[in-house]
């Protein structure tokens, strides 16, 4: 057993308990016992943890990113998305399996060094003779040892149809389909302690016709996987949307089958009232990414009215091409500050978003009965963050401390029991060889 005694412990159970000074242990994959005060155990050969100075919460849940984006940070700095897609469209032209490898394991080191024990990655370019990257991503994930939610995306509408996308880059509608049921078949583990997901994502209202969109929906029901998508992420969507069809993207979405609680949307920035209600009453998840949000002035989500109407609303890095950060962490802080920004100082307490970064977001990915929060039964993921030092020193709420302060070291980062970080360090993979390969892998790429 792994047994983690002395430290804080926010459980984000359904009570919200919490402990000051209490014990988590862990026996093979899960966790058998959390609670105040020193840990009873059996005798045996236990790994003894001392947690004095830090805080242990549920590993974080990441519901949105592209990985493969790793490969092309820090490009069109200034723009809006519309012309950050069509800057980025071309290099992205030029994957292969290889590059979104390198890019991959970055990205997910990088998360994993930031507490995060779940990714949902929606990968939507998928150019010709570019080889396996549902394998590439797959085998990525295995390597770090996180659990990957990996969303077959699929563009089939390029400029020639009114889309976005250059042509070259998107597939006929008949290859998404087949492409996106051959992942499934091949890697979908419906298990509960399952370590790889798929899920079926159209990349976006703009970049996919009315026919993908539905018959993508139809499959994965048909399969029983989730469904992912970006939506209302911004005026110009919205622009074309009206004048296309008539409709917000929302109502777009809801027509074509894509609202229910099966389904969890990317951004959801701009919706009217009513849609932020109809997001509630079907159970549809958001997926907040406030860091992608400001960096590409879309707009500040309305996170708080979502959790109000009863839509499970998780956290997520976006793709690393508009979050060079690339990690989740921060991601507590900036939810609370655009929150408030938005409603109010009362708009979201340092709670509600730790409750967004692990609970939401298994909520999002239909996980919330096994990950999420730190309870007996559910499965071992965790973090344990170093809480100590001068950049806390005089905090007395350790979760303040996390959500308000700068993103602390993760001391032990588990998942299913199994140690991905330690002391700070990526104990899964070598990260002075996974950023030589990402640098080797940008460069030919661009
Ligand atoms: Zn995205």
């Amino acid at each position: 057993m792994i047994i983690i005694e002395n430290a804080a412990i926010a459980t984000v159970d359904p009570d919200g308990t919490e402990h000051r000074n209490g014990h988590v242990v862990v026996d093979g994959e899960r966790i058998v016992a959390v609670g105040a005060g020193p840990a009873s155990v059996p005798p045996g050969e236990h790994t003894r943890i001392d947690g004095t100075g830090c805080l242990v919460t549920p590993g974080l849940v990441n519901t949105h990113h592209h990985l493969y984006q790793w490969a092309t940070r820090g490009l069109a700095a200034d723009s809006t998305l519309f012309e950050w897609l069509v800057e980025l469209y071309p290099i992205w032209g030029r994957l292969d399996a290889e590059i979104t490898h390198a890019a991959a394991t970055a990205g997910l080191a990088r998360l994993a060094l930031t507490g995060c024990t779940t990714v949902a990655d929606h990968h939507y370019v998928f150019p010709r003779d570019a080889g396996d990257q549902i394998e590439a991503l797959v085998t990525a994930v295995t390597t770090i040892g996180v659990r990957g939610h990996l969303v077959r995306g699929s563009m089939d509408r390029g400029e020639s149809d009114g889309g976005l996308p250059p042509d070259n880059l998107v597939e006929t509608l008949d290859a998404a389909l087949l492409g996106t049921e051959q992942a499934i078949d091949t890697h979908h583990d419906p298990a509960p302690n399952a370590r790889i997901r798929i899920a079926v994502g159209p990349c976006s209202p703009f970049s996919v016709s009315e026919q993908l969109m539905k018959e993508a929906a139809e499959l994965a029901r048909r399969k029983g996987v989730r469904l992912h998508t970006h939506l209302a992420e911004t005026l110009d969507e919205e622009r074309q949307c009206l004048a296309e069809v008539g409709c917000t993207p929302a109502e777009y979405a809801e027509a074509l089958g894509w609202l229910g609680d099966d389904v969890w949307l990317a951004h959801t920035v701009h919706l009217a009232p009513g849609a932020i209600a109809r997001l509630g009453v079907t159970g549809t998840g958001s997926a907040h990414c406030p860091t992608s949000n400001g960096r590409l002035g879309t707009g500040i989500a309305p996170a708080r009215d979502l959790i109000d109407a009863g839509a499970p609303v998780g956290l997520g890095v976006d793709g690393a091409a508009s979050n060079e950060s690339g990690g989740l962490g921060e991601e507590l802080h900036q939810a609370l500050l655009q929150a408030r920004q938005r409603g109010g100082p009362q708009a979201l307490t340092v709670r509600q978003a730790l409750w967004m970064g692990t609970m939401g977001g298994a909520r999002c990915l239909g996980r919330q009965d096994e990950l999420g929060s730190l309870e007996p039964g559910k499965l071992a993921d965790l973090a344990l963050w170093r809480l100590d030092g001068l950049r806390y020193a005089g905090i007395t709420d350790p979760v303040a401390a996390l959500v308000l302060g700068a993103v602390p070291d993760v001391e032990l980062m588990l998942v299913g029991g199994e140690t991905v970080v330690a002391g700070g360090e990526l104990r899964t993979a070598d990260e002075a060889a996974i950023a030589a390969q990402l640098r080797a892998a940008s460069g030919r790429l661009r």
